[in-house]
Order: C-alpha cells, then structure tokens, then sequence
C-alpha cells in the first residue's frame, strides 16, 4: 500500500470534543475514540494526499509504525480514505453514482470496464437555448459528449456505452420522431426532452427492444387529442411561423430531468428499466407527473406484431381458427 491517499469527497468528518471523531461516508456513521490523537493527525495529512511510508515517517517520533499502517487501514476499508484526489474537483457526482451503483449491485464485477466513464459517449441532437445548455451542464460533470445538429447523422459510437439525447426549444415531434427511427434502427438507446412553454417535457428514455419508442409515445399521444387533424397540422415543421420561446426557468429544471437520466442510464443503474418513462414538470410550479408509456405493438419504428389483417376480438380470433 504505497499509493497516496486522499479524504473521500463523500465523507463527513467531524470532531466530537478532544477525543472523539465522527465520521460518515453517505449515511453510514461511526465514532470513534481518538484520544491520542492519531487519528486526526492522519486525516490531516490525507487532506493534501499522503502516501504511507511518508506517514509513519513523520508520526514516527509519538507513534509505532504498525498502530498508523493498522490505522490507514482501517480508514481505506471504512472508505474514509480513497486512492484518488476527488475533492479537488470540488464535485462528488461521479463518486455517488458509483456508490449507488455498488448498493444496486446490478453490474456483475467483470463488466464495470464498460461503465466506466472512460467509455461513456453521450451524442446530443439539437439546437438552441436547451441543447447549449444541457451541453455546459454535461461538460462541467465531465460527461465525454459530441454534438450533432438538429437532424443530424448518428455518429458510429463503436464500443461505447452511448445515448443519443435530443433536445429542442419546443415540442420538435418532427425531428424527435426522425431521430428516434434511426437511433431504434441502430440500436441506440435515446432520451427526449422539449419545452412546451414553461413546462418540460422530458422522456421517454427509449431503449430498443425493452421499452416503448418515441414514435409510440407520439402515437399514444395524438390518439388522446380531441382534434387530432389540427394536431396533425401543428405538429409538421413546416406550418410553424414562430414556436412560443421557452422559460430560462424550465430549461433549468429540463437540464437537471434530462441529466439525472443520462448519468444513471450511463452508469448503468436503470438497467433494470423495464418500460419507458415520461416526466413533465411545470416549471412555475415544481409539479412533476412522471407517467408510463407503453410499446404500440405495431409501432412503425419498434413494433414487431404484423399489419397484414387487423387482429380482431378475442371472440373473432376464436371464430376464425374454427372456420380454418
Ligand atoms: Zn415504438
């Protein structure tokens, strides 16, 4: 164990009189009795990172090397202290996704390599105000990502673990749907988020084959529309003069919906995702209605039941394999 060591981003420490020094790692809390002081002399070192030889060197005068070696030990195991220098960063995201990773336990071991962030690659479709915002919010968590435009060509995302996010000012049900057919003909899971005036519209988080697609969503939502001609017409690019502008506010609260999304699909902890979720959230308001959507099992782009005959009631099908 000669690495340097460094104070977990995720741990609380605390001195309880002379003492006592308690300490939490997300949520998991433990005093312990520190009345040589030791201990605090430790965690002092480790703020500026330390590597142990160093460390018993410089204790060696009140301490034995095997009470601090036994020590460092202990505070490794408790995860108190870690091998990487993340509170430098003066950010802990990454470090809760992981742990939340490790309580859900869904990753077999020998599969984290491709969680990793290393091999992340968020594509992210659209312009305006949205997309640039999302894409400086994604930046500043170091989430690896590239732009394409509005329609733009899927880039090869070989090996990585990939999303395509496509984002617009508005209800783009153009440009979501086009995208959606060729992130789902790839293989490509996806996630949508438009501004509808001061509400966000964010979802469905589309995984091929496991979930319903946009074009499902699209379809479940036009067939609720009480005039579903004037829908139609409102929903083509090319009768749009203006769209509303969108609120700074909801962009706000779309940039944190969409990201959420993205680290844990990225990550790895919704991928137990059996069905496909789509959050509106009234920006004025802070109501969030998170609703389910459902495969259309002859959905253009997912579905896989066939179109050649309508399928009929239960009662017709019965009649139609005894006349067979
Ligand atoms: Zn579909």
């Amino acid at each position: 164990m000669n690495d340097t060591l460094y104070v977990s981003p995720l741990a609380e420490i605390t001195t309880l009189g002379d003492d006592k020094i308690a300490m939490s790692v997300v949520g998991r809390r433990f005093t312990v009795e520190d009345k040589v002081g030791m201990l605090k002399t430790i965690l002092d070192q480790a703020g500026q990172g330390v590597r142990l030889a160093a460390l018993t060197e410089s204790m060696a005068d009140s301490f034995p090397p095997e009470a601090v070696e036994a020590a460092v030990t202990a505070l490794v195991n408790t995860r108190v202290l870690v091998r990487d220098d993340a509170r430098a960063g003066g950010d802990a995201t990454h470090q809760h996704l992981q742990h939340r990773r490790e309580l859900d336990a869904l990753i077999p071991r020998d599969q984290l390599a491709a969680y990793d962030r290393a091999n992340w690659l968020l594509v992210l479709a659209g312009e305006g105000a949205c997309a640039d915002a999302l894409a400086e919010a994604l930046a500043q968590m170091n989430v690896p990502l590239q732009r394409i435009g509005r329609d733009g060509e899927l880039p090869d995302t070989g090996d990585k673990r990939a999303l395509l996010l496509v984002c617009s000012d508005f209800e783009d049900f153009a440009s979501f749907r086009a995208m959606n057919a060729k992130a789902v003909e790839r293989g490509l899971a996806s996630l949508y988020l438009g501004i509808d005036w001061s509400t966000v519209q964010c979802g469905p988080m589309v995984m091929p084959k496991a979930t319903a697609c946009y074009e499902c969503y699209f379809h479940r939502v036009r067939s609720t529309r009480k005039f579903v001609a004037e829908f139609d017409v409102r929903s083509k690019p090319e009768n749009i003069l203006y769209h509303a502008l969108p609120s700074r506010l909801a962009i706000q609260f779309g940039v944190a919906e969409a990201s959420r999304l993205v680290l844990q699909y990225l990550s790895g902890t919704l991928d137990n995702l059996q069905h496909s979720v789509f959050s509106e959230i009234d920006s004025l308001t802070g109501e969030t209605h998170r609703s389910r959507v459902l495969r259309l099992p002859r959905c253009a782009c997912c579905g896989n039941a066939s179109t050649a005959r309508p399928v009929g009631t239960v009662f017709q099908q019965s009649l139609l394999r005894r006349r067979a």
